[in-house]
């Protein structure tokens, strides 16, 4: 078999057999299949598209490109969740200590941003020391001892996913719905948690823009899910704006400090307790959708989660004194406001506009690899339903450097849109499937 066959075969518009697709993925994790190929081979199946079978096909593919955890001998039930990629989602934070707070063991393989989305493992980087490259007996540990860890993708689980992220990020190929299925996928039956609750995002600031795609590419992963023994539920969750307040890896750090705190911003606290819900109704922790969210308010109310946020970080690697100090996390130089300029109702907030702008700052990457500013951001004083008044501060952009800080100004105006009356409130939550 040769790679640039199954490239032009994919090119041409025809489905790949489940011996070419193990050929290419092993290929790309062994080496023998340049990065060039593969980004080659990434583009035409995001212009050509994948049936069922070969997303299938390819996620178990990647799954099985590096060990597949079995974690019944550290925890008898495991549970994740995973977001399809957002603005200012810095839910895991959050969530994740709060289920591990009522004793739901949770075992997550993250990844850093993609394109304008931010990424859960780029994020807690911005805490020093935290550790992100775990072995497999480290992670099995964490989970072990403290019931939480959080790290990236390892040369050991799912590397395929590892190799293909990077490449994809930084070759316009990002938004195809086999691609996202197979890397969610490929990790969670790699990391082998029993119990998976999808964020799938849709919206302008998401890489599915409309509902018809969200609950396609939803339904798809619960699909692929319940045929590997998992149970899965997926919330489709708006991402039209930026979810909270804050976008920018440092700075997300800091709001999802707060809300474990008690003082988070309401649509993100409510957010964070969906999906919180729906992990422990799932997991059987629960009778029903009422009892958990009760568990879950609790959780959030009483300190517990932010108890469990304090161990992990420490356990983790993570300077304890930082994140009960969050000042100390790094800061960017300057924090300029950005003025309205006129009065009314912010009827629109692109979320991908801010995402973007926050790459251009630094804190994503144009390069594969590149690294990042941790520092800046975007903190966003005004959302979608807000009145502001002519000359009130819509934002603050946090930046290192002034000729990126003009530019962020200049783009970030376009980012809203205003009207006299008051618009509709967006919903957070469109629809579970279960
Ligand atoms: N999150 C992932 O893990 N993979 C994608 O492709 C998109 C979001």
């Amino acid at each position: 078999m040769r790679a640039v066959d199954i490239i032009a075969k994919k090119r041409d518009g025809l489905a790949l057999t489940k011996e070419e697709i193990d050929f290419f993925v092993q290929g790309s994790v062994q080496g023998t299949i340049p990065d060039y190929q593969i980004s080659a081979w990434l583009m035409a199946i995001y212009l050509r598209g994948m049936t069922v079978r070969e997303t299938v096909d390819l996620t178990m593919a990647m799954a099985y490109s590096g060990e597949v955890l079995n974690l019944k001998d550290v925890a008898p039930l495991t549970v994740d969740k995973h977001s399809t990629g957002g603005v200012g989602d810095k839910t895991t934070l959050v969530v994740a200590p709060l289920v591990a707070s009522l004793g739901l063991p949770i075992a997550k393989m993250s990844g850093r941003g993609l394109s304008f989305s931010g990424g859960t493992i780029d994020k807690l980087e911005s805490i020093p020391g935290y550790r992100v490259d775990l072995s497999v007996e480290e992670f099995k540990k964490m989970v072990k001892e403290h019931g939480i860890v959080v790290s990236g993708q390892t040369a050991q689980l799912a590397p395929a996913d590892g190799i293909f992220y990077a490449l994809r990020d930084v070759t316009a190929t990002v938004p195809s719905i086999p691609l996202i299925a197979s890397s969610v996928m490929s990790k969670k039956i790699a990391a082998g948690t029993d119990v998976l609750v999808l964020d799938v995002k849709v919206g302008k600031g998401a890489f599915m823009k409309t509902i018809e795609d969200a609950k396609a590419l939803a339904q798809l992963m619960v699909d692929i899910g319940k045929s590997v023994g998992k149970k899965v539920a997926a919330v489709i969750a708006d991402m039209n704006q930026p979810l909270g307040r804050m976008v920018g890896n440092a700075l997300e750090v800091k709001e999802a400090i707060e809300t474990l705190q008690g003082r988070g911003p309401k649509d993100f606290v409510e957010h964070c307790l969906a999906v919180a819900t729906e992990l422990i109704r799932l997991s059987g922790k629960a009778r029903d959708s009422r009892q958990a969210r009760s568990m879950a308010e609790k959780a959030l109310g009483e300190g517990e989660a932010w108890e469990k946020f304090l161990e992990w970080i420490e356990a983790q690697g993570g300077s304890r004194k930082v994140v009960e100090n969050p000042e100390l996390l790094p800061k960017a130089r300057y924090r300029e406001p950005l003025l309205s300029p006129r009065s009314g109702y912010i009827s629109e907030l692109d979320a991908m506009e801010i995402g973007l702008v926050t790459v251009l700052l630094g804190g994503g990457r144009e390069k594969k690899g590149e690294p990042i500013d941790y520092s800046v951001g975007i903190e966003l004083e005004k959302k979608i339903g807000d009145y502001v008044e002519k000359g009130e501060p819509l934002l603050y952009i946090h930046a290192n450097d002034q000729a990126r800080l003009e530019q962020a100004r200049q783009r970030l105006l376009g980012a809203f849109a205003f009207t006299e009356a008051e618009p509709p409130t967006p919903p957070l939550i469109y629809e579970v499937i279960r």
